[in-house]
């Protein structure tokens, strides 16, 4: 009788696990050393779409997206390595990407840890996984805003930093040219004085529309300060960013701007030679700028 207690007791134990597994909101699964899934909770279904049978049937390469089954196979690797080594399975926990039986993805977390029987061997796995979509939603929500301009909703100087870090190093690894085009509204002070500062924010809202019907997909527009803006163009020439800059020039000359009428532009161009910083090539920008106010506003220099 003894032992029917403990059978008994052991039964109601098992129950009540399948009963928190089952019910859990999270996906809980476990996973035996061949890599293959020997539970998976019901929630799965609400996750991805797909009901415990059809994922019990799926391989890594139907469960993970591309970039997330290297990353997950890769922890796993150094979670069942230090096992190997006698020390302790350890935990993996990564955001993954995982498809959905609609054709769309879903962002989730999973933790997983290592399952030993009661001799102490390492048997298999047991994991955790969250959705985790409404936070990566936030996230991307937070980054959007933090490189875009308020005002005219173009990038920020945050974005433009960041962009020319990351060409600068591209140019000098690759030896592939880039260009920028830092502009200025001309007498912009007398724009805001005659019609005031609200005038003022229209014409940057609609000199940013133009800039914008002007480039190409890959080209990167932003707000560098006050009525400055930056354009960063990847793989341009010199001399195709010169016609670039000129065609620009007389869109907004030629452009009638809401109460303000006609505004014009002067801007500087400066393509990336043997610069040894991202500094450096917008000072040469900045100072083929200077060089287009003294000459009279509304033109183009290049330095
Ligand atoms: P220049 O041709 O030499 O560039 O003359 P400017 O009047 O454009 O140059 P200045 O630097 O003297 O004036 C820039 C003006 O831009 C002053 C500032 O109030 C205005 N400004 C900067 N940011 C904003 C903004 O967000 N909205 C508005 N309406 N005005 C702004
Ligand atoms: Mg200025
Ligand atoms: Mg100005």
């Amino acid at each position: 009788t003894g032992l029917k207690a403990i059978e008994a007791k052991l039964q109601q134990s098992e129950e009540r696990h399948r009963l928190l597994a089952d019910n859990a909101a999270d996906v809980i699964w476990t996973m035996d050393l061949t890599g293959g899934f020997t539970y998976i909770s019901p929630s799965v279904e609400k996750l991805r779409g797909y009901t415990v049978d059809e994922v019990l049937a799926q391989t890594a390469e139907e469960v993970l997206c591309p970039g997330s089954l290297i990353h997950m196979q890769e922890g796993l690797a150094r979670a069942i390595n230090s096992v190997q080594n006698g020390l302790p399975f350890q935990v993996f926990r990564g955001e993954l990407e995982q498809p959905c039986k609609d054709g769309s993805t879903v962002w989730t977390e999973a933790t997983v840890s290592g399952i030993y029987n009661e001799d102490g061997r390492f048997v298999g796995m047991l994991g955790v996984t969250r959705d985790i979509s409404d936070r990566k939603r936030m996230e991307e929500e937070i980054r959007l805003l933090s490189i875009t301009d308020k005002l005219t909703q173009s990038f920020n100087r945050l974005k433009l930093d960041e962009t020319m870090e990351v060409q600068f190093e591209w140019s000098k690894s690759s030896g592939l040219p880039f260009v920028i085009i830092i502009l200025d509204i001309d007498h912009f002070k007398l724009v805001n004085d005659t019609y005031g500062h609200q005038v003022g924010d229209r014409v940057l809202i609609e000199l940013v529309t133009i800039l914008h019907n002007h480039v190409r997909d890959g080209d990167v527009v932003g707000r560098w300060g006050g009525e400055e803006f930056l354009i960063i163009l990847p793989n341009t020439t010199l001399a195709d960013a010169t016609v670039l800059a000129e065609r620009l020039r007389q869109a907004v000359a030629n452009y009638a701007f809401s109460t303000a009428g006609r505004v014009t532009i002067s801007l500087g161009v400066s393509a990336f030679a043997t610069d040894n910083s991202p500094e450096s090539i917008v000072s040469r920008a900045d100072t083929a700028l200077y060089l287009a106010k003294e000459k009279g506003r509304n033109r183009v220099e290049v330095k």
